[in-house]
């Protein structure tokens, strides 16, 4: 029986286990892919600390700090089912195993909706982005594209505008989605073009990076082509939860809903990182969160009177 069992792997799990193991209680971590979305970004230029480093980079020194510690790591492991029995809390993997704990600390993290469309994963990295607080600076002076229009695209297209020097938002729909004020503050900028009932086609490079990105007029029919150096895809970030439905409180949104503690909506079970209600995306955030919930874990198992 796990003192604290973290699922996910990512950098809130990892700093889950590193938190928890320092308190000399028995700690496993089961992983997908050990790592986490960390293995997908190219450079990391925001850790705190850390002046500029590689997500794969990054992901092993993860690894082998988590390693200085006696943690049981079961990686490359899909967790399949939450369930909380008497005063243990089962997990279930997809290869059949059940694991039991006294607390656990959900890890699993997110990933970024696909728009799906040729292109995009040849160019992801390479003039295709996802992350506006990541990737942005990389674009000083460009030309982009926000696809979306929803909360979080308006919000991209403001906050690149003061970095780039052209943002085009092409939303499917005819109308923006976001809140109105974020929407009139868009339009008042003046190197923000906004295109509505554009349905995006193409993302075109030149073989190494982005030029240009394709979409068809809704409305008209003809194909378009506008021509710039970065696409950041914004249609949404699906948390990693589909395995936890109806057995810990989720947002509308499909996020683990959390106090302050980190504590989700069913005793013993903790949250952390990109899969929770807690705002902004991000790895120095998820650490922060994953350390908070070992915490949290550790206190709710020296108040508890099971052995
Ligand atoms: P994740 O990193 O998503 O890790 C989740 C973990 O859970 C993984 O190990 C996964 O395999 C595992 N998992 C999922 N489901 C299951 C399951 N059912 N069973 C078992 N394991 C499961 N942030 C920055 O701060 N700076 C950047 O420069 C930056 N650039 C980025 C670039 C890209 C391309 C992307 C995609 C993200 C970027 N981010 C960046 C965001 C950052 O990567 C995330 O905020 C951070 O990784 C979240 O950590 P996490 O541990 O919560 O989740």
């Amino acid at each position: 029986v796990f003192d604290v069992l973290i699922v996910g792997g990512g950098p809130a799990g990892a700093a889950a286990a590193i938190y928890a193991a320092r308190k000399g209680i028995r700690t496993g971590v089961l992983a997908e892919r050990f790592g986490g979305q960390v293995l997908d970004t190219l450079a990391i230029e925001n850790f705190i600390s850390v002046k500029e480093t590689e997500g794969p980079k990054f992901a092993v020194a993860l690894e082998q700090h988590v390693k200085e510690y006696e943690v049981d790591i079961m990686n490359t492991q899909r967790a399949s089912k939450l369930v909380s029995v008497g005063k243990r809390i089962e997990v279930q993997t997809a290869s059949g195993a059940v694991l039991k704990a006294k607390s656990v600390i959900l890890a699993t993290g997110a990933r970024w909706r696909e728009i799906n469309v040729p292109g995009e994963k040849e160019y992801r990295n390479h003039g295709v982005a996802y992350c506006p607080h990541c990737d942005g600076p990389l674009f000083k002076g460009k030309r982009v594209a926000v696809i979306g229009g929803g909360n979080s695209g308006v919000e991209a297209a403001i906050d690149l505008a003061g970095i780039v020097k052209h943002v085009t938002l092409i939303e499917f729909g005819a109308e923006l989605r976001a809140d109105a004020v974020l929407q009139r503050k868009l339009r008042s900028l003046p190197n923000v073009d906004v295109i509505v009932s554009a349905q995006t086609t193409e993302i075109h490079g030149d073989g190494k990076i982005v030029n240009a990105l394709s979409y068809k007029d809704r409305v008209s029919g003809e194909a378009k082509k506008v021509e710039l150096e970065g696409v950041f895809v914004q249609i949404g970030l699906v948390p990693n939860t589909e395995w936890l439905k109806d057995t810990v409180a989720l947002s509308r949104h499909g996020e683990i809903e959390v106090d302050a503690r980190g504590q989700t909506s069913l005793p013993g079970v903790f949250a952390a990182g990109d899969v929770t209600t807690v705002p902004y995306k991000q790895i120095i955030i998820a650490t922060g969160e994953g350390a908070k919930a070992a915490l949290s874990a550790f206190d709710h198992l020296i108040r508890s009177d099971d052995d």
